[in-house]
Formats: C-alpha cells, structure tokens, sequence
C-alpha cells in the first residue's frame, strides 16, 4: 500500500464537519482500487477564491462544492458543464491540467431520489424552501419534469428570481414568495411535496424547523435534503401527522456516485457508497 496518494480529492463548504462524503468517497476509491484521497476542506465565503484557486499549484484533483458556495464558486471555475450552466450552481469541480471545469450533480441525484420514490413529478405541486444552490438544481428538475413550484426563501427577491428564471423556461408553473408562516399557510395548502433546501434542521439549527407542524398532513410528502441528522424536526413532525418522509441521504450518495464518475471516468460502486454513508451517518449519531 503506498502512503502517498495519486490524486487529491476533497469537499469544500462551510459549515463542512457534518459530511459524510469523504467516508463515502474514500470508500468508492478503495473499492476501485484507485490509490486517491478524499479530504474535508472548511472554506469561510471570504476564503472561497483562493481556495479554489489552489487547487492549481496544489494538483488538487476534483473537488465537491456545498453550503453555502454552489452559486459563488462559478466566478472562479474556468468552464461550466452547459447543465451547470442552466441551473446556475456548481457542486462538483474538475482540474483538468490546470482548467477548472465545473459540473452540478444535484440534478441527477434529486432525479434519482424521485424515481426510487415514484414520485411523477408532473402529477404535483411542490413547495422548496430556500433559494440556494441546492434550490437551483432542484427547481431544475422539478420544472423540467413537469412539476409546479412554488420557491419561498426568507429573502423574497431571491425566490423570485429562481421561480422566474423556471417561469422564463417553463412557461409560468413557477411563483416565488417570502418565506413567512401567512405564505406557507397558503402555499401549503395546495400543496402535495415539500422539499427543504435550507441548513435549518441541522448543524447549529438542528431541532429547528420552518414549517409548523399545524400545517403538516397527512396526504403529503415532505423530502429534506438534510441527511444529517436522518430525521430532522420537520421530517419527525410531519411523520407524526401520517406524512410521508424521504431525507436527503439518496440524493448524497448519488450525487457522490456522478461525481466520481466525472472525476474517475468509472463506473460508481453505488451499493459500497450507500453502505459507506449509512455507516459514517451511524457513527455521527452515537
Ligand atoms: P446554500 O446555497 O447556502 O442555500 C441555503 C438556502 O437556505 C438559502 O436560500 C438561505 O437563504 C437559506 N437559509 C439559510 N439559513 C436559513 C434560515 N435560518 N432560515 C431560512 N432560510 C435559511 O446551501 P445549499 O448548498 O443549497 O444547501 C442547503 C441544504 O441542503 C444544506 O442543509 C445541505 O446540506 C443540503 N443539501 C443536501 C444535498 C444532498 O445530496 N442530500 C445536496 C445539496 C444540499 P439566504 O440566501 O437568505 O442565506
């Protein structure tokens, strides 16, 4: 076994101690039989350039992209993916020789959730909360696949400015609105899948949640791309109401699978990922 790696790879955000991608991902590279690291980088929004400008000097190889950067970091990528492009955020970054090419696989893992949960989505409306980077990709695809969405964030003009960039494409099936509890009573009643997109559930604002658990029912559907911890607050009380719950551990591990598979050229070892994430996820809860 060498001790000095071919390759570096690693997850950038901040907050970023909660990740259970470097286990996931490190986990994957063993199994290929591929002699590369997977390391956790804590980048504050001042830091983020430089960072990711060294990825140069420092032969960084791929990086991961999370809170609260996906949007920021495409200032300092040198190519966008055209999927990354449409959706405006970035989570996963190649170093192609010194050219930064930056790709989103949020889509394709929220597309995923949706189909292992057969949940069509032109057959609902949907309610996202939060208008970051995860939002975008997320919007994406529920727009792309039919589905009509309501954006609410606290700051108002950015869930405008999502659900109207989804309306230019989509032909008006997208509003945005303040997220207040008078919006959500109102948008929650005609609506049949929450997604939170927000850290609130987690980290410092574990066991809090945006949604008051007198709006919850039990003819909906609540995802939270939270992973960690496995039941949020939002997903415990909506459960509580007769609610169905999925978290956000599906879309990680294939968000993770797309990404190695961009940076390796190889097939993911999806099933080892899983087994990898739910381990570490395990591990986090003792
Ligand atoms: P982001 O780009 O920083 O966006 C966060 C969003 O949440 C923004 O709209 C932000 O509003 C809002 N927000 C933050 N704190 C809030 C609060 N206290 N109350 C209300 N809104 C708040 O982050 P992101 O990358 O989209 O990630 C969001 C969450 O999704 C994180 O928990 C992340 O772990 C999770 N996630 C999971 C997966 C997965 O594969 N399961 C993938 C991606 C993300 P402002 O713009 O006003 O700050």
């Amino acid at each position: 076994m060498k001790t000095i790696p071919d390759a570096l790879f690693g997850i950038i955000g901040y907050p970023v101690s909660h990740s259970i991608s470097p286990a996931m991902q490190n986990a994957a590279f063993k199994y290929c039989k591929l002699n590369y690291l997977y390391l956790t980088v804590a980048a504050k929004p001042e830091d983020l350039q430089n960072v990711i400008a060294s990825m140069r000097p420092l032969n960084i190889r791929g990086l991961n992209v999370t809170i609260p950067h996906k949007i920021e970091v495409i200032k300092y990528i040198d190519v966008l993916d055209p999927a990354a492009k449409k959706i405006g955020a970035v989570n996963t970054i190649v170093n192609e020789n010194g050219a930064l090419k930056g790709y989103n696989t949020d889509f394709g893992g929220f597309v995923r959730l949706l189909e292992h949960n057969r949940i069509a989505p032109a057959k609902h409306r949907f309610a996202l909360l939060g208008a970051g980077g995860s939002a975008h990709a997320i919007a994406l695809a529920i727009c792309t696949l039919g589905g009509r969405l309501t954006v609410l964030a606290r700051q108002e003009e950015k869930a405008k400015d999502l659900a109207s960039k989804m309306c230019l494409r989509f032909n008006g099936k997208a509003q945005g609105l303040e997220l207040n509890d008078t919006n959500l009573e109102e948008v929650l009643a005609e609506t049949d899948i929450i997604v939170n997109c927000t850290p609130v559930g987690m980290g410092n604002l574990a066991g809090q949640s945006l949604v008051p658990a007198r709006f919850l029912r039990p003819d909906l559907t609540v995802i939270d791309a939270i992973y960690n911890p496995c039941k949020t607050r939002l997903l415990k009380e909506a459960e509580n109401k007769g609610a169905k719950i999925i978290n956000g551990l599906e879309m990680l591990v294939w968000q993770g699978a797309m990404s190695f598979e961009i940076w390796t050229s190889q097939k993911a070892p999806f099933r080892v990922m899983m087994k990898e994430a739910e381990l570490a996820l395990d591990e986090n809860e003792k």
